[in-house]
């Protein structure tokens, strides 16, 4: 078991860092001469969603990285991923986050928009539809397992898919759906066995064009990045070739792709977590308060070391947990009996202690710290949402306490 970065990831963020310096640093320049906000704080369009400059900048550089490979290293190198371990992926994301801040750097590694373990259990025509321009960034999708009346309780949603000769029809609604908007392809959850329990959902691939889909409403949430919205099928038609690995495999491959997730913010928070720990070291530095900088007010001392704490212990958590999770299989289906207490450890103990660091960055500013679209102001709303999307912090304790009580040994 190892936690230390592997030569491929000291190559990866060399290549990383130049592609920030070369591609990306111009792009933001361009951008930042355009009347459309910025990465982390967009204008919206007419219908509450992320202006189109700031969208066609994020798919700009995720074309330019996923033409250079950078886009997809978790994906597994025969779907044409970079075939990296969880350990791997955390010193990979740590970087990202760290190196690029709130900057367009972050659209070049795939987020929820891009490719992820669950899509790679498609089908061979799927594999050349969606999945290889998913992984190269030509194309974006979204995770569209939520609904408007059901969240947390996954296996009480009505959306549903019924069977007609080699065709499915889907009818339902989703909501909260990162990049609901703009996906050109959408990985949709359906009941297909009513009453099967675990077994009772599959996963759809449903083309963004397809007949009796509609885009509707924005829900503008804490986040104000204009990526989230509601959609809705009605008698969306798809061949079985659209179905995602078997048929009753779709609450796995959410959990998957759920998963995929909550392990991301390891990396996420230990890199952004490092980055508010230093602005806020450089900040307490240079602010005078009585004739003398507060870094040498003993108070402001220890909101500096509670953040080094928390971010210490939350980095700790996730490459221990993470290279345990890396024996397991991390997406193996099933699910090995011990890697769900693991993930949701990564989860709950990262997005609790980034908030916590999130919270003081913004307190040792004083009311700088407030400054609308600032990024502590702006990490702290992110930093707020964090510990809901992917599973509440509480359905994370259960998932934990579920793994304590399964064990004969606890
Ligand atoms: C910005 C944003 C982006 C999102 N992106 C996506 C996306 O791309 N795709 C997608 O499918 N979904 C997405 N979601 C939805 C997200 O995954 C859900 O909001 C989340 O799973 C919680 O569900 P809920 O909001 O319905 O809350 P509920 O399930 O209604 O929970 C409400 C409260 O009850 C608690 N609770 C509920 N059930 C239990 C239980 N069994 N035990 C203990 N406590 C419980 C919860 O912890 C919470 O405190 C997104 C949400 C947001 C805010």
């Amino acid at each position: 078991m190892t936690t230390v970065a592997s030569e491929r990831v000291t190559a990866y963020t060399e290549r990383f860092r130049t592609f920030l310096d070369e591609d990306v640093a111009p792009l933001e320049e361009e951008l930042a001469g355009r009347d459309a906000g910025s990465p982390s704080a967009p204008r919206f369009d007419e219908q509450g969603r992320m202006h189109p400059a700031v969208w066609e900048a994020r798919r700009e550089v995720q074309r330019r990285a996923g033409a250079l490979g950078l886009y997809a290293p978790h994906n597994s190198t025969d779907v044409g991923g970079g075939g990296f371990g969880r350990v791997e992926m955390h010193h990979v994301e740590e970087f990202v986050y760290r190196e690029s801040g709130l900057g367009l750097g972050l659209a070049a590694l795939a987020w929820t928009e891009g490719p992820n373990p669950a899509v790679e259990h498609c089908s061979p025509a799927m594999r050349e539809q969606y999945l290889t321009p998913l992984i190269t960034g030509e194309i974006t999708t979204a995770f569209c397992n939520t609904e408007l009346g059901v969240g947390s309780d996954v296996l009480a949603m009505s959306t549903h898919a019924v069977r007609d000769g080699s065709d499915w029809i889907i009818n339902g609604t989703k909501g909260w759906i990162t990049n609901s908007h703009f996906a050109d392809v959408l990985q949709v959850v359906a009941v297909t066995d009513p009453g099967a329990g675990t077994r009772s959902l599959s996963m759809f691939l449903v083309d963004g064009a397809a007949p009796g889909l509609s885009r509707d409403r924005a829900l503008p949430t804490t986040m104000a990045d204009g990526l989230t919205g509601t959609l809705e099928f009605r008698d969306v038609r798809v061949p079985a070739e659209n179905v995602v690995g078997e048929v009753g495999d779709g609450f796995a491959l959410a959990m998957s792709w759920i998963n995929w997730r909550r392990m991301c913010r390891g990396g996420m928070c230990a890199g952004w977590g490092r980055w508010l720990l230093e602005r806020a070291v450089a900040y307490a530095r240079q602010r005078h308060s009585g004739g003398r900088p507060i870094a040498e007010q003993q108070v402001v001392q220890h909101m500096l070391a509670n953040m080094d704490a928390d971010v210490y212990q939350a980095r700790a958590t996730s490459l221990v947990a993470q290279a345990e999770l890396d024996e397991l299989g991390p997406f193996a289906i099933p699910l090995h009996r011990e890697a769900p207490r693991l993930i949701s450890l990564i989860k709950v103990i990262n997005d609790e202690a980034f908030f916590r660091v999130a919270d003081t960055a913004v307190q040792v500013r004083g009311a700088v710290g407030l400054v609308q679209d600032s990024p502590e102001e702006k990490l702290f709303r992110v930093a707020r949402n964090l510990r809901i999307p992917a599973g509440t912090s509480e359905i994370q304790r259960n998932a934990i306490a579920r793994g304590l009580l399964r064990s004969p040994a606890a």
